[in-house]
């Protein structure tokens, strides 16, 4: 079979790996872009905002940012496990990499802050979905060709030199080779591979919204590369989600129930029926999720007033901490209801406390509830500290508990890469030609905790380290 020559092959069709494609065609080189899902977008399609610092946004809100101040914070943050000299060139060129996604053509509805964060996130017009639209036709007008249900397999590298990719077709199990001198591994990290993830969280409470096709290949094929094993980094928790192992977790990305029971800060407890976190934790999602994985099991407990209550009159907590969060949970109750009848596992009524204590042996619940509507009484939280306008009694039956697992939308780092995104090995020296973008090279910019102080910080490098690889091969 004819083997076709590129300047650069992209391994997949993400939000990076697009990125990386309009920037490759538009210096015209000849590109080819290999995504192994039928579809294109990867989990860009879920993406909410991307960071920017000095965009043209902020400027017309008159929000400024001192870029030193955010590193500063940023390497306090990740006790100082994030590569300052990666992130800092990621501020650097942050806002500018929103100003030309905004040249293409993608739209933004709003930049802002999520909760107590710096305001960094600018909100896709749409969401991701409508952003990867535009770059993947953008980069089909400048020439970049696409190849879908194809996955990559193995690099081919002679004197730690790339030559090409070997990649199998998903539907023949036929293999193919493409020559050339450039990989970019865009493969959106390893939240879907169970080995993995079981390195960085042992925990089989984790709910993964990823698209399922975050199975570390890009972290494999870098490695048989000879690029170095970095660190596994961090997950990127969503904070707590509703627990249902039986169903895949998105179909509960836009449950009222959840946004309840995670996100208003009310009442959790462990497997005794025991409080133990300041419930406002969830201004910082993984955080959030830090702190129930903490615990074997974790309910979030509330009565019906608290239903009503978030029902017609509104919520205690912006849902997310997002700019575009809704008013109230108006099908709450509706959603209530179905979840009681099909008997859903993770929701559970009682008419009183004892008898919710009783059917989730929940031992120390009532005491629990009683110390907790005291501290609601006197106004202030003096166990764990949380902000008093969380502070809601327990009191009208019915009662509710919800189980709680964790959120996770993603898992970076692993692979070690120097500033112009080139794989190292071992010794710290770039491997020819490889490069790796993306949620795949993400790990650099965290330490242990995902960067949830930077709202936007993996999308907004998922286009800026596209950019950056392209434009090293080019100044090469
Ligand atoms: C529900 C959800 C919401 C999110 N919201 C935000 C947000 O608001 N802000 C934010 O900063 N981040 C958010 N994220 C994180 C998000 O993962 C990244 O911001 C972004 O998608 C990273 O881009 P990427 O290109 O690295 O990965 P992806 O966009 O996931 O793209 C990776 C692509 O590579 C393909 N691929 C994998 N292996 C192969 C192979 N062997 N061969 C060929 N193709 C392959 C995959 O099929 C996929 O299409 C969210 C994630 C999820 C799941």
């Amino acid at each position: 079979m004819e083997q076709k020559q590129y300047d650069l092959v992209i391994v997949g069709a993400g939000l990076s790996g697009l990125s990386a494609a309009v920037e490759a065609g538009s210096h015209h080189l000849k590109t080819l872009v290999l995504e192994k899902g039928r579809t294109i977008g990867g989990n860009g399609n879920y993406v909410e905002g991307a960071l920017g610092i000095d965009s043209y946004l902020q400027k017309q809100h008159g929000i400024k940012i001192d870029k030193l101040a955010v590193l500063k914070s940023e390497l306090d943050y990740s006790h100082y496990e994030a590569n300052a000299a990666h992130l800092k060139h990621y501020f650097d060129h942050s806002g500018e990499t929103i100003d030309w996604l905004h040249r293409l053509g993608v739209e933004f509805a709003g930049v802002g802050a999520q909760g107590d964060s710096w305001p960094t996130i600018h909100a896709f017009t749409g969401g991701g979905h409508a952003a990867v639209q535009v770059l993947e036709q953008k980069a089909r007008d400048l020439g970049v060709e696409f190849l879908t249900s194809i996955a990559a397999q193995r690099i081919l590298s002679t004197d730690s030199q790339v030559q090409g990719l070997v990649a199998k077709n998903e539907t023949t199990g036929l293999e193919q080779t493409f020559l050339t001198k450039h990989v970019l591994l865009a493969t959106g990290g390893y939240a879907d591979n169970p080995q993995l993830m079981k390195q960085l969280v042992n925990s089989s409470r984790l709910m993964t919204v990823s698209d399922g096709k975050s199975t570390g290949d890009g972290l494999k094929l870098a490695w048989q590369a000879g690029g170095q094993h970095a660190s596994l980094g961090a997950p990127q928790f969503g904070g707590g989600f509703i627990y249902d192992p039986m169903k895949p977790a998105f179909m509960y990305m836009g449950s009222e129930l959840g946004a309840a029971a995670t996100q208003e800060a009310i009442l959790w407890v462990n497997e005794q029926g025991e409080r133990f976190i300041n419930e406002d934790v969830n201004d910082n999602m993984c955080n959030a999720g830090n702190a129930i994985l903490t615990q074997s099991k974790v309910y979030s407990i509330f009565d019906q007033a608290a239903v009503d209550h978030l029902e017609k009159v509104g919520l205690y907590k912006k849902v997310g901490n997002s700019p575009v969060s809704p008013d109230k949970l108006a099908k709450l109750p509706e959603e209530i209801k179905a979840d009681l009848a099909s008997h859903q596992r993770f929701l559970t009524s009682a008419a009183t406390i004892d008898e919710l204590a009783a059917k989730l042996h929940l031992a120390k619940l009532p005491q629990t509830i009683q110390n907790y509507n005291q501290l609601v009484a006197a106004g202030i939280d003096t166990d764990y500290g949380k902000d008093a306008k969380y502070l809601t009694s327990v009191t009208d039956g019915p009662f509710y508990a919800v189980e709680l697992g964790v959120g996770i939308a993603a898992a970076i780092g692993g692979i070690r890469v120097d500033n112009c995104n080139r794989v190292l090995n071992d010794y710290g020296y770039p491997i020819g030609g490889l490069y790796v973008i993306g949620n795949d090279a993400a790990g650099m910019m965290v330490g242990d905790t995902y960067a949830v102080t930077l709202p936007g910080s993996t999308a907004g490098y998922a286009s800026f380290s596209g950019r950056n690889a392209v434009q090293h091969i080019v100044e090469e």
